[in-house]
């Protein structure tokens, strides 16, 4: 049947509309940045389980990116499930797998950073541990929640709004990992989670946040200290780490020893000091080979050579041990895990991962 010249117009403005219709969401695809959000679990993705009263992981990738409106006019976001576990759960060795990941998605050229939704609970020592083991310098940004998506008004969906918008952010460049929760952005070697229940619970002390986040924007107030790098060991070393008490008698240092721990951390009280019995015991796990890095309870300024009696920080280093700097005992932990596995060069190399 021969078309009218009418309907021979139509069918060509349709394609032409519909080829049109096809090609601007590729035209504003291509003009926004591509972020990967890496989710591993915690309260961010977690409900309130009605049989146990508590929250539990129930929320997809998928379903937490939908609870983030404004997301796809930020970026083309991707999303890769990697866990779905409370962070209490954690192990080093699922994250020396999350930074492998984390790495594998940074070397494709399209992405621009990388936001990881993990717990709150492990999460400084796990950005730490990303910070020190990823080959990429691109933006990593760790983002949890304190609320869950059963609560009143969770804290998730914004956090996350922010994290996309820092890794998309030139103000952002050059921080490493970080971890940006309520607005604050803090870098992953210095933050410290401080408070149990509240929204405002990361800071890094003294130290100061790197920047904030308002109105959609990155306001930099900070650069980090220089960024350590070691390589991802093919296995993690047994690691303890043990805080010192008033009357500790060193039983826990010794039973570490001999349980097989290739290092051990200590936080000390004060600038770093131990009792005559914890003395002792550092000294008889430098004699069988194992590390030792001494670090404090105290949150801020750290550890110094300032004590010279039996179990003081001068009389540590004197003997072997390791003094942590500025560390916490978690972060020293970390550090000193990836550290054995590197420092062929025994004591006198290993003193040299943590004077920086
Ligand atoms: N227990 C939770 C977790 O660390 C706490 C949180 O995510 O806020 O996974």
């Amino acid at each position: 049947m021969k078309q009218s010249k009418f309907s021979g117009v139509l069918s060509c403005f349709a394609f032409c509309l519909l080829a049109s219709l096809m090609v601007l969401p590729a035209v504003c695809c291509a003009e926004l940045p591509t972020v990967a959000i890496v989710t591993t679990g915690g309260t961010i993705a977690e409900k309130l389980d009605p049989t146990t009263g508590g929250a539990v992981p129930a929320v997809s990738g998928k379903d937490l990116l939908e609870a983030v409106p404004g997301l796809s006019k930020t970026a083309n976001i991707r999303v890769v499930e990697f866990s779905n576990i409370d962070s209490s759960q954690m192990t080093p060795e699922m994250w020396a797998k999350l930074s492998e990941t984390v790495d594998g998605i940074l070397a494709d050229p399209v992405i621009k950073g990388v936001v990881v939704t993990h717990g709150t609970d492990t999460m400084a020592e796990g950005a730490y541990f990303l910070d020190l083991t990823l080959k990429s310098d691109k933006p990593v940004v760790f983002v949890g929640a304190m609320r869950d998506a059963s609560d009143l008004s969770p804290d998730g969906p914004a956090n996350i709004l922010n994290a996309v918008i820092q890794v998309c952010s030139e103000e952002a460049k050059g921080w490493g990992v970080t971890v940006t929760l309520n607005q604050y952005i803090n870098s992953a070697r210095d933050v410290r989670k401080t408070n149990s229940t509240n929204v405002q619970t990361f800071d890094s002390g003294e130290k100061g946040y790197l920047g904030y986040i308002v109105m959609n924007k990155v306001m930099r107030y900070n650069d980090p200290r220089p960024r350590q790098k070691l390589p991802l060991p093919s296995a993690l070393p047994k690691v303890a780490l043990l805080t010192t008490f008033a009357g500790d008698d060193g039983v826990f240092v010794r039973n570490a020893v001999d349980q097989g721990a290739r290092g051990i951390v200590i936080e000390g009280v004060g600038a770093g000091n131990v009792n005559a019995q914890v003395y002792g015991a550092v000294e008889y796990a430098l004699g069988k080979g194992v590390a030792v890095v001494i670090t404090t309870r105290v949150y801020h300024s750290g550890v110094w050579p300032m004590y010279g009696d039996q179990g003081g920080g001068a009389m540590l280093e004197k003997i072997g041990a390791i003094l942590g700097g500025d560390l916490t005992g978690p972060k020293a932990r970390i550090l000193l895990m990836l550290a054995l596995a590197q420092a062929k060069g025994g004591p006198a190399e290993l003193k040299n991962y943590f004077t920086r």
